[in-house]
């Protein structure tokens, strides 16, 4: 059985970029749901045993829908603190993002403008790949690039749930001031 996961911050802590009403909502509501479709789906499926990335990785249909999900969600809390100033990475991390994208400032670019460019409901996503390079990617609906075999480091949910309490329609309003919650030492944790 899968559990809702607990937030390492209070709901009223990524105010204002994301307001405790959209939390709540989002991790109250949304992530809970589909942690209960999820538990009810397992039932006689095969993936009773399995770990989340595991069924991310085999399954098919509504199982992997609301196992993806949870995956996306889990990752996108957990990369997120209070708002700061002039916040980027460092360390590994940055080193690796000025190697693959030139520099920080043409990462966001990229991330941003296909973050707001994605048609529909999905997630833009920064992964390692396994030749050891970072991509950046659209993916549609519940997926993630772990099912190509890169490890998932940094995620966006476009998903209009995300952002429609707070933003209405304004999608790039909400990908600019992202940007200032990430966790980047969290970020770079993911990719040991
Ligand atoms: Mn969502």
């Amino acid at each position: 059985m899968f559990t809702l996961i607990t937030l390492p911050y209070s709901n009223e802590d990524l105010s204002p970029v994301i307001s405790s009403q959209t939390l709540s909502f989002h991790h109250g509501k949304h992530l809970q749901t589909y942690v209960n479709n999820l538990n009810n789906l397992l039932k006689d499926s095969g993936f009773e045993d399995s770990t989340l990335e595991e069924i991310v990785k085999k399954s098919s249909g509504a199982i992997f829908n609301n196992a993806g999900q949870i995956l996306n969600h889990n990752l996108y809390f957990l990369q997120f603190q209070k708002v700061k100033e002039d916040n980027k990475p460092e360390g590994k991390i940055a080193e690796l993002i000025n190697r693959d994208f030139k520099s920080f400032e043409d990462f966001k670019d990229e991330f941003s403008k296909k973050s707001a460019g994605l048609f529909g409901s999905g997630w833009v996503w920064l992964s390692l790949k396994a030749d050891g390079t970072l991509e950046i990617s659209q993916e549609q609906n519940a997926q993630n690039p772990i099912t190509r075999g890169n490890i998932p480091l940094l995620t966006i949910d476009v998903w209009e749930h995300a952002y429609y309490l707070d933003y209405q329609n304004r999608r790039a309003e909400y990908i600019e001031k992202f940007w200032s919650i990430i966790n980047w030492k969290e970020v770079e944790k993911r990719l040991a």
